[in-house]
């Protein structure tokens, strides 16, 4: 087996004979690891012992399945860099572990569908800037703006007064253009449990926040809002009818917190 517990799993003296086995996911494949968690007084939770060790647990209080950090950092290259659905990618798991039985090894494909977003949130945090502090991200706080384009404070000096600027500054080097498009194909199903869908970055990211685009979208009285939503009246199983957004308009970049779920046609 290529998976070693660290030591500071395995060399304190309170052993309790407790060892649970627990379903380690791993690069290599999956793997059953007993485990002798520290008793000792004052030490941390099991799912904090396992995250000490490079594991991420499926679930907090009495884990049976853990992912190594490196088998989620693998799945989120593969996802971005091949499109690999988590579906596919733990098919692979199973081929690699089993080659003969691969359907005989323990599934946990829908485990790695909730740990991967948790994963991927985590990294978003610690992009970020918001991995060792206490303030919790606002809008947009996760997602960065086009380098390139003007941002006050961040590639353009505000204070510098017009007065001082070389009189042949373009204009432009001041101006964001900024595109809107939608893509009206994009349509997504109503959930089949809505008390199950948790929002993790609502609003932090790229997309609007949820609570603040419906009251917007409510108060909207625009006439070609009100046709459009005739065409679409009978969309009633969808949640969302398309997906829409700006960029700017010189490199495409996406403006963060400026993404929209279309309810009915353009709206
Ligand atoms: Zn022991
Ligand atoms: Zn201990
Ligand atoms: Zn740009």
């Amino acid at each position: 087996m290529a998976f070693h517990a660290p030591a500071a799993l395995n060399t304190h003296q309170t052993c309790l004979n407790d060892h649970p086995a627990i379903t380690i996911v791993d690069k290599s494949g999956v793997h059953s690891v007993s485990i002798s968690y520290c008793q000792c007084p004052g030490a941390p939770t099991r799912d904090i012992q396992l995250f000490q060790a490079g594991l991420f647990p499926a679930s907090f209080t009495r884990p049976k399945t853990a992912f190594t950090f490196s088998v989620l950092d693998d799945f989120l290259l593969n996802n971005l860099e091949c499109g690999t659905s988590a579906m596919n990618y733990y098919s692979k798991i199973w081929r690699l572990t089993s080659s003969v039985f691969p359907l005989m090894v323990p599934v946990s494909c829908h485990c790695l569908h909730s740990v991967i977003r948790q994963w991927h949130q985590c990294k978003l945090y610690k992009w970020h800037g918001f991995a060792h502090k206490s303030d919790e991200p606002k809008a947009s706080d996760l997602a960065l703006f086009c380098p390139v384009c003007p941002q006050p404070g961040i590639n353009l000096d505000l204070t510098i007064s017009t007065s001082t600027r070389p009189d042949n500054t373009p204009s432009w080097l001041f101006t964001r253009t900024l595109v809107m498009d939608g893509n009206f194909k994009a349509e997504h199903l109503h959930p089949v449990n809505p008390s199950n869908e948790v929002s993790l970055m609502d609003g932090l990211a790229f997309m609007i926040g949820d609570e603040r685009y419906k009251n917007c979208v409510q108060r909207s009285d625009c006439n070609n809002h009100l046709v459009v939503n005739q065409a679409n009246a009978s969309r009633q199983r969808l949640e969302a009818t398309g997906i829409g957004g700006c960029a700017c308009a010189r490199h495409g970049c996406f403006v963060p917190h400026s993404m929209v779920d279309f309810q009915k046609g353009e709206r």
